[in-house]
C-alpha cells in the first residue's frame, strides 16, 4: 500500500537549509502508517534534500559556506541562465532521501533533521513524498 502527497516549502534566502522534519512527520501521522518507509523527492533543479544535524544551526551555515567554496563561481559554465553554481550544488546535495517509519514516527538519529536545501532562492518550492508500508 502507498500514500503520497506534496507540501510547500517557502524559502527566504538565496541559499538556505529549511528544516522540513515536522512537515514530513505530519504526513506520516496523517496517513496513520506505523511501520514502513517514507521517500521524499525534490522536483527542482536548483535545490536538494539532505539529512544532517539540526541541533546546532552553525552546521547548516557551515555546509552552505563549504558548498560555496566547492563550487567555483568563475568556472566557464555553458548554461547561461546565471544560476549554474546552484545546479552544481543541487547534484552535490541529491534530490531524494528515504527515512524509516517505526511506531508511527520517523526514525532519525538523535541529532538528525531533514532539510530542504535552497540553492537559488528565495522561491516557492515543493516536496513530493510517498510512504510505503506492509
Ligand atoms: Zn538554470
Amino acid at each position: 500500500m502507498a500514500h503520497s502527497g506534496k507540501f510547500p516549502v517557502r524559502t527566504s534566502n538565496h541559499m538556505e537549509f529549511v528544516d522540513i522534519t515536522d512537515q514530513v512527520q505530519q504526513a506520516v501521522t496523517g496517513c496513520g502508517v506505523t511501520d514502513g518507509i517514507c521517500t521524499l523527492f525534490n522536483p527542482h533543479t536548483t535545490a536538494g534534500l539532505t539529512i544532517n544535524e539540526g541541533a546546532d544551526p552553525a552546521v547548516q551555515s557551515d555546509l552552505i559556506g563549504v558548498l560555496k567554496k566547492m563550487v567555483p563561481p568563475d568556472y566557464p559554465y555553458r548554461h547561461l541562465e546565471g544560476n549554474s553554481p546552484s545546479h552544481m550544488m543541487a547534484t552535490l546535495a541529491g534530490s531524494s532521501v528515504t527515512v524509516l517509519i517505526e511506531q508511527g514516527r520517523l526514525r532519525l538519529g538523535t541529532w538528525q533533521r531533514i532539510f530542504f536545501c535552497e540553492f537559488d532562492g528565495p522561491r516557492n518550492r515543493k516536496v513530493w513524498w510517498k510512504i510505503l508500508h506492509g
